[in-house]
């Protein structure tokens, strides 16, 4: 044991050492963050402190939507057939509400695959659909797929288009109005309690156990830094999933009440990060409410705004670090809003960068046969210059230039095949978008701080830990 309490050596690292820390590590800098400057972190709790099963919990939200819709909408019972499948949707789609198409979309908001339903869309009709490539997310057409939680929202919408078109003997709504529909399911069934009350029936199932986490956020502790949660869910479900995954495993204190400084439950992110709601008192023994108009002390809350929070525990904004998983909710409309510092967990990352590693060979091999390609491709624009140039054309070196350009790319085209094969079979990557990032990555890159798997990642490492951020070249400067 070292004097942190832990069996992990102790972190005396020069600025130098730091950075290869940072850079082996599993946390990812998009901007300089020094922990030693950091006060107080807080974190979001559904999908970031507690860890949910997403398989299980996904398909249970599926579940309950499709019987919201059966009763409260008047879908056919038919729909009750409709199996769930995870890999059908990833986070950062777009659904598009009036066509019925699922889109992945790049950093500029331009499309780079498309489904109708559950079928992909080949190139040519999707040009034909969307005339210019690009899309403009604000539209009220478009609508977001950005958290873990409407994953099984996504496929539940392009199942119903599939039914809807293939049983024409049924009636359904317009896609617009399907789109609306699974989205009231899912609120609903989240708001009257119907979700939670089966987690809570059945924790095991859903929820995951870390110790190594509230190990983490202890040590954390006993370096000076102070712990807070602000979580939307209410305070019943939150001292649930609280008592059950923080108690079990805390060595230096009580309770979770004990370990965090402050816990501000139904807290309405993002208004949270620019409304002036008040805060509630909430007393734990009864989960009864009061009104709260004083300056905060420890304790658990209700509702309440970021601006009374920080200037009420004399902060600076940029000595808070929120971690969060959702990045409208949780991120971006906190940067945008109040000057805290953001973290985001992102939990497909574990598995992109496994398959990532995985695809460094064979992305080598297709930028080998790139560079192979190159001097083919500048021979041939040189000889059709000279034929505009001077009327001579080398009718036999062309073709021959062709052929060996198309077997290149045809080679090209099978490594790229077996990269997509290590991805989601239907959508690819989570970060990326062929050569660019995916408008999510660029949301995450825009807002978030740093970025991880899990929170555990940050918590392993010194809380003095600085992040530096890479430098990044811009295209002038890589030649
Ligand atoms: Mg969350």
């Amino acid at each position: 044991m070292n004097e942190e309490g832990t069996s992990r050596p102790l972190l005396k690292l020069s600025t130098l050492e730091m950075e290869t820390l940072t850079m082996k590590s599993n946390v990812f800098v998009n901007r300089t963050l020094n922990l030693k400057r950091i006060k107080y972190i807080g974190l979001d709790m559904d999908h970031t402190l507690i860890r949910y099963h997403s398989g299980a919990f996904e398909q249970l939200s599926h579940t309950v939507m499709k019987e919201k819709l059966i009763q409260k909408k008047g879908y056919p019972d038919i729909i009750k057939s409709l199996h769930f499948n995870f890999n059908q949707a990833i986070r950062g789609l777009v659904i598009d509400r009036k066509k019925g198409n699922l889109l992945k979309v790049n950093r500029h908001s331009a499309i780079r695959a498309s489904f109708h339903g559950t079928q992909a869309i080949d190139f040519k009709t999707q040009q034909k659909m969307y005339k210019s490539t690009y899309i403009d997310l604000s539209d009220n057409d478009y609508m977001a797929v950005d958290t873990t939680f409407s994953i099984s929202l996504a496929v539940l919408f392009a199942q119903l288009v599939d039914l809807k078109e293939s049983r024409t003997d049924l009636r359904f709504p317009d896609f617009a109005m399907i789109a609306d529909d699974v989205l009231d399911a899912l609120d609903e069934g989240h708001r009257d309690g119907t979700i939670k009350n089966i987690v809570r029936d059945n924790l095991k199932t859903y929820i995951l156990k870390d110790e190594a986490v509230v190990q983490g956020l202890e040590t954390y502790k006993k370096h000076g830094k102070k712990i807070f949660i602000l979580t939307n869910s209410d305070f019943y479900y939150s001292k649930l999933l609280l008592d059950y995954a923080i108690n079990p495993f805390l060595k230096d204190h009580q309770n979770w009440q004990d370990l965090f400084e402050l816990v501000v439950t139904f807290a309405q992110k993002p208004k949270f990060f620019y409304g002036d709601h008040r805060f509630l008192k909430i007393d734990p023994e009864t989960g009864l409410m009061s009104n709260f108009d004083f300056k905060l002390i420890p304790g658990i809350y209700q509702g309440g705004n970021a601006a009374k929070f920080t200037s009420d525990l004399n902060l600076q904004g940029d000595e808070i670090l929120y971690v969060g998983d959702h990045i409208y909710g949780d991120i971006l409309r906190l940067k945008k809003d109040c000057n805290w510092r953001t973290a985001m967990v992102i939990e497909e990352l574990a598995q992109e960068t496994i398959s990532d590693e995985k695809a460094g060979p064979l992305n080598h091999e297709i930028e080998q046969l790139m560079e192979k390609k190159e001097p083919f491709e500048n021979e041939l624009t040189q000889i059709m210059t000279q034929k505009i140039d001077r009327g001579a054309l080398d009718e036999s070196r062309t073709n021959e230039l062709q052929k060996i350009i198309t077997d290149i790319d045809g080679q090209i085209s099978q490594l790229i095949k077996k990269q997509q094969l290590l991805y989601n079979l239907h959508w690819g990557q989570l970060m990326r978008s062929g050569n660019e990032e995916s408008y999510f990555a660029y949301q995450v890159e825009r807002y978030a701080c740093v970025y991880m798997p899990k929170l555990q990642n940050l918590l392993e490492l010194s809380p003095r830990t600085y992040f530096r951020a890479p430098r990044r070249l811009l295209p002038h400067e890589m030649v």
